[in-house]
């Protein structure tokens, strides 16, 4: 089932396939590691995570790229106020987002370069935009892209540039949305800044050539797709767009993908704003990773979402319904034969399933069928109405689903440990929630022991043992239910 995917560029739902009919070229805007991510960030890396999974799911192979934005004006600003150079700087926060996207369960792309790796790739881009007269240099030695020289300026954003001034120019890294300026290529250096002796003169690399040039190095002067936030479609890939065509004079990416915002009681999620939960905050409040997951990708990436604790808790119910199912499913006892009317719903929601990602990746239409199935599954199985031969196809339903939301698995006390020892390492342990810092301190397998022992205790009818061992969990958080088909744990 080919995936048709909303396209900013032509605005219209078109269908996605690698145009070399091998992998999937796609490049995504990666984070500016200057602090640590918020989870707004990340709901744009998971849904384009999303993206990856489903391709793989559908047999489509990818050559997925992601930058890292590692120097820029803020890493400048904050490095010299820190007294570091810039790649001390950054250092920590890259190695902060690589574990947060662990956590979430992110799949690394194929590749990820760093900005600061490939700075020669940078001016000679620039050096070809200069031969066509569509680069000049200024007093102070900067660079700017002339935008007069790129008729299509605008093409993405679907900006009315008719006021547009020839020559009016902008050389931050962040600007008024609004303005359609030259922008800067290159930024002479300034005394104390980070800079690279090149052709063009000392200095540095503005952003937006940063992603162009790593693009096209590692995918080619045109490829099939490029994705990012809804904040980057104007100037940042406006300005991506006009500097590579310009260059190349073919097309750059076919295809573009924009995550909507996460929102906070309506605004925009961000640092500036104040608004903003990062993983770390919230793994210490006691949210699980996999919870924070599935609530971020729950609703379809091309609807803005308002963060609520309410989405966190309700995925936390969500998967517990999901894990329990499915160790009900393989663990349980079932009569021998089959009934269609189990098959016959298993084949459904399947299908349902990957049509609904199949249709811009609807991630809420996509879950609805599976849910649907575990609830008339475990009814099923209530009435005695599930037998051994229905099993397999209700476990592939989960196998599809999973291959794409990747929350059956309970790693989520690593993710928390890993965010308890950094709370410990970075005087945050005051941010912990008393009730985790209980649970944290056992592992699964010595509640396993536990839970086997009091299983031991119940038949040898040494109840005093079986009510010391609960109350012994319990003061951890940890619920022992007793069910039909054996004994089962789960932390609060
Ligand atoms: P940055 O590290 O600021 O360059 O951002 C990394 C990615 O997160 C970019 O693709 C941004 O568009 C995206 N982003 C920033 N804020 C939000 C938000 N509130 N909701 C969704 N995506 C966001
Ligand atoms: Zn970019």
């Amino acid at each position: 089932m080919t995936l048709r995917l909303f396209n900013t560029l032509t605005g219209q739902l078109d269908p996605l396939t690698p145009a070399d009919g091998r992998a999937l070229r796609m490049y995504a805007c990666g984070p500016t590691v200057y602090d640590f991510g918020h989870i707004g960030n990340f709901r744009t890396f998971l849904h384009i995570d999303v993206l990856r999974r489903f391709l793989h799911l559908s047999g489509i192979q990818v050559r997925h790229v992601m930058n890292i934005t590692d120097v820029d004006d803020k890493i400048i600003r904050n490095a010299a106020a820190a007294g570091q150079p810039i790649g001390e700087y950054t250092a920590p926060f890259e190695e902060a987002f690589f574990e947060d996207l662990d956590a979430l369960r992110v799949e690394r792309p194929e590749l990820i370069p760093r900005a600061t790796d490939n700075v020669p790739q940078m001016v000679a881009l620039i050096q070809r935009l200069e031969k066509q007269g569509a680069a000049y240099r200024t007093e102070d030695g900067s660079w700017y892209f002339r935008i007069a020289a790129f008729p299509a300026y605008g093409k993405l954003s679907k900006k009315d540039l008719s006021g547009m001034e020839d020559g009016a120019r902008v050389d931050v890294d962040e600007y008024e949305k609004d303005s359609s300026r030259d922008f800067a290529l290159w930024k002479a250096a300034k005394p104390g800044e980070a800079s690279w002796e090149t052709p063009l003169g000392r200095g540095r690399p503005g952003w937006h050539i940063e992603c162009s040039a790593m693009a096209m190095e590692y995918l080619g002067e045109s490829f099939d797709l490029h994705a990012g936030g809804e904040d980057l479609i104007f100037p940042h890939h406006e300005n991506e767009i006009a500097q590579s065509e310009t260059a190349t004079g073919r097309p750059f990416a076919r295809h573009w993908m924009h995550v909507r915002f996460l929102l906070v009681d309506g605004r925009k999620m961000a640092k500036s704003e104040g608004n903003f939960y990062t993983l770390r905050d919230l793994l210490l409040k006691g949210y699980r990773a996999s919870a924070i997951r599935l609530a971020l990708i729950s609703v379809p990436y091309r609807h803005p979402i308002n963060f609520t604790f309410e989405s966190l808790t309700d995925a936390t119910g969500a998967i517990d319904r999901l894990r329990t199912f499915r160790s009900r499913l393989t663990s349980g006892e079932f009569p021998e034969g089959q009934n269609p009317a189990v098959e016959a719903a298993a084949l459904a929601a399947r299908e349902a399933y990957r049509a609904a990602l199949a249709n811009d990746l609807n991630t809420a239409d996509a879950r609805a069928p599976v849910f649907e199935l575990v609830r008339s599954a475990n009814t099923a199985m209530d009435k005695g109405e599930f037998f051994a031969a229905n099993r397999e196809s209700v476990l592939q339903v989960l196998a599809d689903f999973d291959r794409v939301f990747d929350v059956l698995e309970d790693r989520d006390l690593e993710a928390t440990r890993r965010a308890l020892a950094w709370a410990e390492k970075s005087g945050r342990m005051a941010d912990v929630a008393p009730e985790l810092k209980a649970s944290a301190s056992i592992s699964d397998a010595e509640i396993d022991t536990l839970v086997a022992e009091r299983v031991e205790a119940k038949k040898q009818r040494n109840f005093t043992r079986a009510d010391q061992i609960r109350a012994q969990l319990a003061e951890k958080g940890i619920v022992i239910e007793d069910a039909k088909d054996g004994t089962r744990w789960k932390r609060k």
